[in-house]
């Protein structure tokens, strides 16, 4: 449970702000003023935040976004999926443009940084670039993509993947909300017609380069004790239910050597698991998150075991790998307690690498920044995942106070934000510069 913190969130943010990284025309002041702004809508009794894809306080939230960008005097337009992107003009217009952003909707009961973050940073930039008179040579754009989080629907990423052309529309038509309310009803009552979702996509010859600033959601920033790191890849995720096959016999009349125990044979199993992804790489992770046993009675042997694992890895060969030795794992299991064992794969997400020549660009701009370079892979899924599988993208992870993250205590200090902000512009400057 969440401890309710005193102050706003731009109180709490400006408390430890050492305000030294107020130059350049970026503010600590501005980014904490607009993420405590942003905080308060849905905000949840734990003092976390609720702006579900395609709710209305996602919608309140893009809002406010728009009006800012607005402010700024950026043109801001809507697509068809409700992406909301804003223009910085550059002198050149007709070149490819650089693009950087990231989502505002959240988890149910989400933190503060998970996304605003990424729209902020990307928003300094270009108040940055206002104040200090800088004028781009190609034009940047700020995008807010819809639905990152899939909290509503089970999916995620729609924004992206209707902006890149990779959302399966009839899919996305059959799905419906926890309350039973269709996609297509979803999303007119948000102001966008279902059916010409795909309109959002976007040439992407247009687009030169993808950057997004996230909070890391891990502890390997913290650990190192640097402020921001470099995402080398993406890892996807794959997901395999085992059944183990026993024999659900009665707990008192069946002595302990004749046993088929199905939960005995999946625990050996899934303790073994844990030592399996460090044989693989040193980014591999493998998770038994979930286990039903039945006929689950206090008083009758587990005649069957389901466990689902969740494995990741930022290259294919690796998960390939990975998963082939889970798999073995399972089958010895199975055979040492004299059942049989059954699996198939029910999710599979490649992974997507982050190419070396945007890692090394992120790399100069934190260099630059006089921050000691970092590089990390990322576990979870991002909007990033779906761009850079059609154009050079880059990530930057920003220090996340314990690693928490969609929950109310997810925490990054205001100088790590603003440190992030300086890394993007940077970044941004060397790509719009020519
Ligand atoms: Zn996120």
């Amino acid at each position: 449970m969440a401890v309710l913190q005193k102050g706003t969130l731009k109180e709490r943010l400006l408390e430890n702000y050492s305000g030294e990284l107020d130059h350049s025309g970026v503010s600590g002041e501005r980014v904490a003023s607009r993420l405590s702004l942003l905080s308060e809508i849905g905000a949840t009794a734990d003092g976390g935040s609720c702006r579900i894809g395609f709710s209305r306080e996602e919608r309140q939230a893009k809002e406010l976004v728009k009006s800012w960008m607005r402010e700024a005097g950026l043109k801001v337009r809507e697509d068809a999926a409700g992406n909301v992107i804003a223009v910085f003009a550059g002198s050149h217009p007709n070149e490819p443009v650089v693009l950087s952003g990231s989502h505002l909707d959240s988890v149910p009961n989400g933190g503060h940084f998970d996304g605003p973050l990424g729209v902020l940073c990307a928003l300094e930039v270009a108040e940055a670039w206002k104040e200090s008179g800088y004028q781009p040579h190609r034009s940047y754009e700020m995008i807010i993509f819809s639905d990152e989080e899939g909290a509503r629907f089970n999916g995620g990423l729609t924004g992206s993947q209707a902006f890149t052309g990779e959302l399966e529309l009839q899919q996305q038509l059959k799905l419906k909300d926890g309350e039973g309310k269709p996609f297509e009803q979803v999303v007119r009552e948000y102001g966008l017609a279902a059916d010409r979702f795909l309109d959002a996509q976007r040439d992407l010859t247009e687009i030169a380069a993808f950057i997004e600033v996230h909070i890391e959601q891990g502890k390997v920033l913290e650990n190192k004790d640097v402020p921001v790191g470099v995402v080398t890849g993406i890892a996807g995720p794959k997901w395999i239910k085992f059944s183990f096959k026993g024999s659900a016999d009665h707990a008192g009349n069946t002595p302990m050597n004749d046993r088929k125990d199905a939960l005995v044979a999946s625990s050996w199993f899934v303790y073994e698991l844990s030592g399996i992804p460090k044989e693989v790489s040193p980014t591999a992770v493998a998770t038994a998150g979930k286990v039903e046993v039945f006929p689950n009675g206090i008083n009758v042997i587990p005649g069957q075991a389901d466990v689902y694992v969740d494995m990741r890895d930022i290259s294919e060969a690796s998960v390939t790998t990975l998963s082939e030795k889970i798999i073995q794992k399972a089958q010895e299991a199975a055979q040492l307690h004299g059942m049989a064992v059954e699996y198939n794969e029910t999710l599979n997400v490649a992974p997507v690498p982050i190419q070396t020549e945007m890692q090394h660009l992120l790399l100069r701009a934190v260099e630059e920044m006089k921050l000691t370079p970092v590089l990390l892979p990322s576990g979870a899924a991002h909007d990033t995942m779906v761009l850079a599988r059609y154009v050079p993208a880059a990530m930057l992870f920003v220090r996340s106070q314990e690693g928490i993250s969609h929950h109310p205590d997810e925490w990054t200090t205001l100088d790590d934000c603003v440190q992030a902000v300086h890394v993007l512009k940077k970044a941004i400057e060397s790509l719009v510069s020519r």
